[in-house]
């Protein structure tokens, strides 16, 4: 089969055995890889209504028929599991090397099956995977974890591991891997806090199995087409990596600051894009295979971090520990970010959480006995640097924390939801949902809820003349289109940046070319945009089958009652009537039913008939 090996490693951490399953052709023509793999396999696997804090639950790494091929951005790793934030089907994803080397172990994927009593971790090659221990690395921080697998089993390894985040079952822990300096994390959703309480210190992949071609000149011929396109649409991205969307976002007035009381920031400037290339940038910095390069390192000349290297943190970051916090100070933010990448934790849910419980701090709703004494402040690096570590440790009122941001605001009752920035559970990152319908209704929408990768957060580069901007209608078929091609590209394995800007912003013919020079079919157009819809209903199955409908498709109470104060976007909010539309429509586009349920004939026309009498949780 050329793209595929069609083996299937599911490893048992509690009994210590792996065994080998194969897939066919049809498997792979209907789910095509990594996020398609990954859902069919969970909803298979787990039986509806586990804890996702249990043994129970189940972590599938999966790749694409594309990955390891010349293709450019075809190096992202995928992992999924049920989110112990969200109760639904979860996937992140992760750059570096790691897709690479599981790949040519020759497993598309690699499902991890329930607990172990003790700290283990689990090396795969080509033979299958071994069980092996992780008593003296329990404890301690991604990097050293990394360093001390790497030494074990040399460079040819790649590593994907938690830290004390992972270990102590913070709700928003994630898996890092590292490649030649650049730390990748897979951070949304909690899927660290997963492989924790499996006691799963980290996954070591290693291989040379190499991926067939059908039709190597075909690819050729596309890539050569994609170079130039790819290399032009890049360059902002090539020069300052994602946080070019600080001057951006902030010049449309959907910049969030204080837990979004506003979306512009007096201080931008000093978290802007060009002072982090003039004063920290020392080099880029590319996963494997990719000649797009967005990462960058940075390096803190002077002050209290003087000597700090490491990744230029990315807009989520400069958002969510940065303007969400209210902290304009760069080397704190370089420093907060290593430190959440070393203990192994989203910077995205713990910056808004904090910026969460600081709001309602200063509201009178979380108060000194809840803090432990602590006053929480906007803009106080220093607060900020300590609760992240207190939330590693879960110790004071890092055990609130530690839950997220919807747990907290239960335990605080009605006024403190009002003052929540997410969906289904998960923080909603810094693509406003205020400023931009497009992305009001994506979150909504997504299976993953406050995500900006479900659907694509692309809007802000629309031309302001498009029909885009005001049709309801157009803007739900552009979020139901673009679901549609990040659950391909998932599934394809492919990187956001790479596939968007070199083969287009929605599934095209230069999608359909690279699977099939790869794979050898000869699919058309409706046919893959069948796929990312199959994938994206099996999703919702799960979602359903864990009791989720309509009523769970919202959106931040500030959303949809206050409108944006000032700036660009002054003015700005999407009412709840608009959101009732959207959502008739889109569910009426996936033919699921008014509750959001996809029907039994949608889900047969889709070859789901397996899912119909699991539409309901019991
Ligand atoms: S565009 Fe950036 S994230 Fe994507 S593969 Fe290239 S270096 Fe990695």
């Amino acid at each position: 089969m050329n793209g595929y090996s069609g083996r299937i490693l599911y490893i048992d951490l509690g009994n210590k055995n792996s065994n080998i399953q194969t897939f066919d052709e049809g498997f792979a023509r209907k789910y095509l890889g990594g996020n398609g793999f990954a859902v069919k396999i969970l909803y298979d696997g787990l039986k509806p209504g586990i804890d996702p804090l249990s043994s129970e639950n189940i972590v599938v790494f999966a790749v694409g028929p594309v990955t390891d091929t010349p293709a450019p951005g075809t190096s992202r790793a995928y992992v999924a599991t049920k989110s112990p934030l969200t109760g639904g089907f979860f996937d992140s994803t992760f750059g570096g090397r790691f897709a690479i080397s599981q790949k040519r172990t020759g497993f598309e994927a690699i499902v991890i099956q329930g607990r172990s009593s003790v700290p283990v971790y689990v090396y795969i090659n080509e033979e299958g995977g071994r069980v092996l221990s992780a008593e003296r690395l329990w404890g301690k921080n991604t990097q050293e974890t990394i360093e001390e697998l790497l030494n074990i089993h040399g460079n040819s390894t790649d590593v994907a591991a938690i830290g004390p985040a992972g270990e102590a079952g913070v709700r928003f822990a994630g898996i890092s891997h590292q490649w030649k300096g650049r730390h990748g994390m897979a951070g949304r959703g909690g899927i660290g806090s997963v492989m924790g309480i499996k006691k799963l210190k980290a996954v070591v992949v290693e291989g040379k199995q190499k991926t067939a071609v059908a039709d190597p000149e075909g690819l050729e011929n596309l890539l050569r087409e994609c170079r130039e396109p790819l290399k032009k649409k890049t360059q902002g991205m090539t020069n300052f990596g994602t946080p070019i969307l600080v001057g951006l976002y902030q010049a449309q007035g959907a910049l969030g600051t204080r837990n979004l009381q506003q979306e512009v920031n007096s201080c931008w400037e000093a978290i802007s894009a060009e002072r982090l290339k003039d004063n920290y940038f020392i080099e880029h910095s590319a996963c494997a295979q990719c000649p797009v390069a967005c990462g960058k390192i940075s390096l803190v000349k002077e002050g209290e971090f003087a000597g700090l290297r490491w990744k230029m943190p990315e807009y989520e970051t400069l958002f969510a520990l940065g303007t969400m916090t209210d902290n304009c100070d760069l080397p704190f933010i370089i420093a907060a970010n290593r430190e959440c990448d070393l203990l192994g934790i989203d910077t995205v849910s713990m910056g808004v959480t904090l910026s969460f419980a600081i709001e309602c701090y200063e509201r009178g709703i979380l108060t000194n006995k809840d803090t432990g004494g602590i006053s929480l402040r906007f803009g106080d690096p220093g607060l900020v640097f300590d609760l992240i570590q207190k939330t590693a440790k879960r110790e004071g009122l890092g055990v609130l924390l530690a839950e997220g941001s919807f747990r907290l605001a239960e335990r605080l009752g009605p006024e403190a939801k009002k003052l929540l920035y997410g969906v289904k559970g998960l923080e909603i990152p810094g693509h406003s949902a205020r400023a931009y319908p497009i992305n009001a209704i994506g979150y909504a929408t997504n299976t993953r809820g406050g995500s900006h990768h479900d659907h694509r957060p692309t809007f802000r580069a629309i031309p302001p003349d498009d029909p885009l901007h005001q049709d309801l209608n157009l803007q739900v078929e552009f979020v139901v289109r673009t679901q549609n091609l990040s659950a391909v590209g998932d599934s394809l394995t492919q990187c956001r940046f790479a596939t968007e800007q070199g083969l287009g912003i929605k599934l095209g013919v230069n999608h359909l070319r690279l699977l099939n020079a790869v794979t050898g079919w000869n699919i058309g157009l409706e046919d893959l945009e069948k796929i990312g819809e199959r994938i994206v209903t099996l999703e919702r199955a799960f979602n359903c089958r864990e009791g989720m409908s309509r009523k769970d498709d919202v959106l931040p109470y500030r959303v949809t009652h206050e409108p944006i104060p000032e700036g660009a976007a002054k003015g700005k909010y999407f009412p709840l009537e608009k959101l009732g539309m959207a959502l008739d429509y889109y569910y009426s586009l996936r033919r699921w039913d008014k509750e959001g349920i996809p029907i039994p004939d949608t889900l047969r026309k889709l070859g789901l008939e397996f899912a119909i009498e699991q539409r309901h949780s019991e």
